[in-house]
This record gives structure tokens, sequence and C-alpha cells, in this order.
């Protein structure tokens, strides 16, 4: 059987026509395609207001800094998942720290929060901002955190990197708990604009100030300047922004993508659900299920029992039968940099203990109950081995 990668985006005819389109098309970029994709993304994820980004990594920095993160500010983040849902807030100047997750949804643990919360309190170190990650898609305890944000005068910048077309309680993930909401389209994310992002809010004022910071800072809205106008060409710069644009190429793919979301989420879950029935007898640990939420099942991710063969010779056979599992995520705190900040080994120890036995399985649209079943084989033999 050819290579099974653990993600890769699905593009149709229909895809292909829509960037064509733009490429014989008048703009390339800032053009008409830009603010479709925005409407048809809020609509579907339930908020007023979505800004594109050209991708999260540079969507979750604008996030912060709209947000008023700089340095004195405290971010706390989940330490399971990709650098870049720390690291912005260190591109601000500001200060990270971390809440352990739950092992059973692998997301932030919310009693851990709690914890962590009242003893920030009597110490005088709230965080400003929260940013929780839905790990693998599967929507945080958001209406909680919501409560807390409320309570601890914290905002929320939730991390849907993984978490496209997902629900919690009913809603959409993007329009309903958090102050910002931050999703990827990267390739092996649930839809793609090679690469890409997207920030949803219902505060029309946060919009606006994420549609400033992502063009550099530069208005041509006379009603924004804080001079007069000096003729048509005249614009102003009133803060310091970036050139974080997405293309009108990508915004037509992402269009295109978006429409397809039903389809390719559906897809989703049916191998989702045919791998909690077909590895049910396995050793492994397999994701959290809760009736109150929807995941985009952007990761299928397993752990290995640790009285069984090794995470690594389990990982090793998969890799060797062609399978493209993968490990997610190294804890953030454990990396080089973040040890140079004086975290440690240990801090996390839910999240270490995770990392250590975690494999991801192969979950894409495209892919067959046939290779699903060789995945689900070659797993069963690793795990006898
Ligand atoms: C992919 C990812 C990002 C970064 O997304 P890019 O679009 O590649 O910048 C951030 N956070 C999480 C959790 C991710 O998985």
């Amino acid at each position: 059987m050819a290579f099974i990668p653990y993600s890769t985006q699905s593009i149709d005819e229909d895809d292909i026509a829509a960037v064509t389109a733009v490429l014989r098309a008048d703009y390339l970029t800032q053009g008409p395609a830009i603010p479709a994709f925005e409407e048809a993304f809020a609509r579907r994820h339930g908020a007023k207001h979505a800004v594109a980004i050209n991708n999260a990594t540079s969507a979750l920095h604008l996030a912060c800094l709209a947000l008023g993160v700089g340095p004195g500010s405290l971010v706390w983040t989940s330490p399971n998942s990709f650098v870049a849902s720390a690291n912005c807030a260190l591109y601000c100047g500001a200060k990270v720290d971390f809440v352990d997750i739950d092992p059973t949804t692998r997301n932030m643990s919310l009693p851990a929060l709690r914890d962590k919360l009242a003893a920030a309190k009597a110490a005088g170190t709230l965080p400003n901002v929260l940013i929780p990650v839905d790990f693998a898609g599967l929507p945080c305890d958001l209406q909680e955190m919501r409560a807390l944000a409320d309570d601890y005068g914290f905002r929320i910048i939730e991390d849907a990197s993984h978490a496209t077309g997902s629900s919690y309680l009913g809603a959409p993930t993007g329009g309903a708990w958090s102050d910002l909401t931050v999703f990827s389209f990267h390739a092996v994310k649930i839809v793609t604009t090679a690469e890409g992002g997207m920030i949803t809010t219902n505060d029309a004022a946060l919009a606006d100030e994420l549609r400033l910071l992502r063009s550099h800072g530069i208005t041509r809205d006379t009603a924004r300047m804080q001079g007069e106008s000096e003729g048509p060409w005249y614009y102003e710069q009133t803060a310091l922004g970036y050139n974080y644009r997405l293309t009108d190429i990508q915004a037509a793919l992402g269009s295109s993508q978006l429409a397809r979301l039903p389809t390719m989420q559906a897809r989703r879950t049916a191998l989702a659900d045919r791998y909690d029935t077909i590895l049910a007898d396995l050793p492994v640990t397999l994701p959290y299920r809760s009736n109150d939420r929807t995941s985009a099942w952007h990761l299928y991710a397993v752990e290995i029992d640790p009285a069984g063969p090794s995470r690594r010779a389990v990982f090793d056979a998969m890799r060797a039968a062609e399978i493209g599992v993968n490990v997610h995520y190294i804890p953030i705190h454990t990396q080089p940099h973040y040890l140079g900040l004086g975290f440690k080994r240990g801090d996390f120890p839910a999240a270490e203990h995770y990392y250590a036995h975690a494999i991801s399985l192969p979950l894409f649209p495209a892919m067959t109950e046939q290779q699903q079943d060789f995945v689900a084989s070659t797993l069963r033999a690793a795990l006898s081995a």
C-alpha cells in the first residue's frame, strides 16, 4: 500500500477553478475574494466578524496585540499545543505560563486552571489573557472558562487551529465564548488555503483593530484618521502593524473549501467513529467523547498503554509499514527555548505523560476504509509484538 500520511489536503476541481478564476481576474490580493471568504466564514461559525490573516501564527500575534498584550502582561496557554500558541505572547514582550492538561480530554484542565487562578489572585499574578487550545479539534470547557474570565478579569483567545467546524453546547466554535477565536488553514488542517488563518469575534472594535494591524497599522478610512485627508492618495499609519494579509488567491480557495466543510467534516467524523469501533479491543486510550461537543477531528490521537511495547517501537513499526503516524505534541515548556526561560521538565506532568505515549493515526477526508483497516491491523500487530 502506498504511503498513508497522518493528514493531507483535500483539493477538488472546484477549488482549482476558484483559484484560477482569481488568477484571471483583476486582483491577486486585497480584492473581493477576501471579504467574501470572511463573511462566509463568520456566518458558518456564528460570529459577527471574521478577519483573514496570512497564517494562524500571525493571527495569534495580532490577537494578543489587539487585546493589549505587551511587556508586563501575562498569558497562559496549554503545554499540549504547537509552539505558536505560546510564542505569540513572547512576540509581544509578555510572559508566558502554562496550565496543565486534563489527561482525559487532553485539553487545558479546568480544575488545574481554577487552582492556578486562585493562587495567582492571592499572589497578584493573574493572567491578562488565556489561550485555551481545542486539541485535535475538540472544544475546551469554554462555558466555564468564560465564567472564570468574567470573574477574574482576563480575556480569552481560543486557539481553534484544529477546530474549524466543531461545536460546543450546540454552538459552532468561534462565535460564543471567546473574545477572539483563531483558526489555521495550513495544508494539514481542516480546510486549507495552503497557508492562512482567520480570527472571529463579536466585537466590532476588536475586528477593526485587527484589520488595521494586519496591514501596517495603515488606514484609508477618514473616520479613523487623526488628521484631515490631504487627497485621494492619503492614508495614515496610526499604529505599528505588519503585513499579515491573506491573498485573494488563497481566500478563493478558502471559500471553495468552506463550501465543502460539511462533507469533509462528515467524512472525518465517520472515519473517527470507525476507528473507535475497530480499535476498541486494543490496549490504547481512544480520544475522549462527550455529548455536549463535537470534534472537528483534525487528529485522531491514541495513547499507548505504558505496560505494553514502547511508543517508539509502535511508532517505528507503523512508519516501517509506510503509515505516516505522528506525535502531537512535544510539551511546549520542554522546548529548549522555553527551558531557557526557566521552565523545567516535570512542571506539567499530565502533558508530559500524554506526550510520552501519544500517537496520531492517519485521518483525512480521502482516506479509504481499506487504508484505515491497514492502519488498525498494523497497530494491532505492533502492540502485540
Ligand atoms: C497549526 C497550528 C498553529 C499555527 O498555524 P499556522 O497557520 O501554521 O501558523 C497554531 N496553533 C495550533 C494549535 C496549531 O495546530
